[in-house]
């Protein structure tokens, strides 16, 4: 079927359109050959990473370079490069697919794997030359060549477009001397190129350039850092004092640096959330397997409730993730190829594709991040003392997983950012917030409904409340904004609170909507877990919502206003039938214990 402009839904539309569980991809639609990727990259992984997971604890840096040399060769570093520039040419979900299944061994790999096919290599394929994308882009592709990204200075985090290195034309307008120092550059101990953000003279923004790693020009590298985790990745300081840059090798144009970094920045989250996959899927495997095998007051302790609850919330958020994962990823690749289809070259669909979806992308980092911190540190909960030991990998799984939160944007970041662009849209017309925002003050001042409405088919209930829910990010978001106007940004635990009701919002219902997806076509009897799964991840949602709602209205509101909101809370967040949430835990606990591991994938 062609897509159209009208079928796809536009980035953060969710929240305003209704969509059909027919209408999102989920990891049950993979293609044979996804299916066949899928399997080589974990047997990869399997062979080359996990049973090796020591000699990345141990700081085997040399080991990280090789294990990416044998990726190179087998062809897992160019699943998302253009076959005319020696790649594979694959669709986003399946670059998505390899990014989530590589990553499940070792931060240490990952890291190395996502910062070379992504912001090492991306910047180039979407913005560079045909000069520049014939001369490195293959290279990168068969890991014959690495690549890093120098965005980070030691005054300049966060506040990215505020870097101090400097980029000055020489007198024969030949070339630019590069001066300046970046910090926490991952794979700089390594690679062959460097994407490097310096400013020209006093421009607002700042410039990209390509720079090949030639110590003879004034490159110098740091010691590795010390860090919590992925400790076989490398990261160090990198400083360029008088590095000379051919003028060819500047990345797009003078003063878009800063866009590049952006853009390089929304890819890099979604394929990190993708990252934080696998991880979560193995831990929750040992987990399980630890609990069946051991034994306390006579018996495995998969058999306390208190485990069972663990579980069962880590295979959760795990499903939710993936939902999400795999929803966003194939809205993108649609968009790219609706794009291509109207005439845009591959390049510009796939930047534009990409930024549509900006807001899902921070979503989705924040919440898988989140996610695969706290199902790592659960894991090492179930091990007890044993997960405290640094024989098992529960230990180096949860050390790794914290940088999830830091890197591609701090989480702080990327919850103001969500608000933040969601609104942006609404004022360039690209979502209408105003229209439904309006509708629910309408609604808010008329009398609720008391008819008991028919909850018999499946999810009829929970689809009822995420509309509500909905209601509620519009109704708190509306008159934030009414408030505040530009200001808003300045009222950040407000933005904080609403960030977090739209990040439950869109995992709700990407969750419901992959499970009614499978439920029409395999039966609710072999969807039974994944259903009970999508219920207990409402539930939480609904709760984190109305905590996150409660504080966001009483910030703001007072009196009258306050009250009515506070009622129209309580009315958008109601179940007519509460779900028995011990019983859902159970029952999905006692089929991970039964498969011995997550097999929902
Ligand atoms: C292991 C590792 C690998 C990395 N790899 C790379 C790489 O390859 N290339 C690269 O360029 N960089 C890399 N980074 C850098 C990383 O992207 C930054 O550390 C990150 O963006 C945060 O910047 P910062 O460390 O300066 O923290 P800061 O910006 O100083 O932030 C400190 C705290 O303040 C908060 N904060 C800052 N500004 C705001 C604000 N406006 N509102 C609210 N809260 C705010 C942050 O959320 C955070 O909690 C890496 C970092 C690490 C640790």
């Amino acid at each position: 079927m062609e897509t159209t402009d009208k079928e796809i839904l536009r980035g953060g539309q969710f929240l305003v359109k209704e969509t059909k569980c027919e209408d999102v991809f989920t990891l049950e639609d993979l293609s044979e050959e996804q299916k066949m990727m899928r399997e080589s990259t974990k047997e990869f992984v399997d062979r080359e990473l996990w049973a090796h997971w020591e000699r990345f604890e141990n700081k085997d840096y040399a080991y990280t370079e090789e294990t990416m040399r044998k990726a190179g060769e087998l062809g897992l570093l160019s699943v998302a490069v253009p076959e005319s520039y020696g790649g594979m040419g694959m669709g986003f979900v399946s670059t998505m697919l390899v990014c989530d299944y590589i990553s499940g061994a070792t931060g240490s790999f990952s890291t190395a794997f996502g910062a070379h096919t992504g912001i090492g290599t991306m910047p180039i394929t979407l913005y560079g030359t045909e000069e520049q994308k014939q001369k490195y882009v293959p290279k990168l592709a068969s890991g014959e060549w690495f690549g890093a990204y120098c965005l980070t200075e030691p005054g300049a985090g966060s506040d990215a477009n505020s870097g101090k290195t400097k980029a000055v034309l020489s007198d024969d307008g030949k070339y630019y001397s590069i001066s300046g120092q970046k910090v926490w550059i991952s794979n700089a101990g390594f690679c062959n190129l460097f994407i490097v953000f310096a400013r020209i003279e006093d421009d607002k923004n700042i410039t990209g350039f390509i720079v090949e790693n030639d110590p003879s020009n004034g490159i110098t590298l740091g010691e590795e850092e010390r860090k919590l985790g992925i400790h076989s990745s490398s990261t160090r300081q990198v400083f360029f004092s008088d590095t000379k840059v051919p003028i060819e090798n500047m990345l797009s144009e003078r003063g878009n640096g800063f866009k590049i970094a952006m853009n390089a920045l929304n890819i890099g989250r979604i394929k990190l959330a993708a990252a934080c996959l696998e991880a979560q899927r193995r831990v929750i495997g040992e987990a399980t397997k630890y609990a069946n095998e051991r034994i306390q007051f006579k018996t495995p302790i998969i058999n306390f409730g208190a485990i069972k609850a663990k579980i069962a919330n880590m295979a959760t958020n795990c499903y939710a993730d993936e939902s999400a994962s795999y929803r966003a990823a194939k809205n993108i690749e649609d968009r790219i190829a609706m794009r291509q289809a109207a005439g845009n070259s591959h390049q510009e669909a796939e930047l534009k594709g990409v930024e549509e979806y900006a807001i899902e992308c921070s979503i989705l980092k924040v919440a898988a991040s989140e996610d695969v911190q706290n199902t790592t540190d659960e894991g090492i909960q179930i091990f007890g003392g044993m997960g405290f030991s640094a024989d098992t990998p529960m230990e180096s799984a949860w050390r790794d997983a914290r940088i999830a939160r830091i890197y591609e944007g701090t989480n702080e970041i990327n919850r103001m950012l969500v608000v933040g662009m969601l609104v942006k849209k609404a004022m360039k017309g690209h979502v209408d917030l105003l229209g439904p925002a309006t509708k629910v003050g309408e609604e808010l001042m008329g009398i609720p409904s008391f008819d008991v409405p028919d909850f018999s088919e499946l999810f009829a209930e929970e689809k009822d409340l995420l509309a509500r829910l909905k209601k509620v990010f519009l109704m708190v978001a509306g008159s934030a904004v009414q408030k505040y106007g530009p200001d808003l940004e300045n009222h950040q635990q407000l933005m904080l609170s609403a960030a977090d009701i739209l990040i439950e919002i869109y995992m709700a219902e990407s969750t419901i909507l992959r499970t009614e997806k499978n439920a029409k076509r395999f039966g609710e009897e072999a969807q039974s877990t994944q259903i009970a799964m999508s219920r207990l991840y409402l539930y939480t949602a609904v709760d984190t919502i109305i905590q996150k709602g409660k504080e966001a209205i009483v910030s703001f509101a007072e009196g009258d206003e306050q009250r009515m909101m506070l009622m129209g809370l309580r009315r958008f967040t109601k179940y007519t039938n509460q779900p028995n949430v011990v019983a859902l835990r159970t029952q999905i606990a006692d089929r991970v214990a039964a498969d011995n591991g997550y097999t929902f994938d």
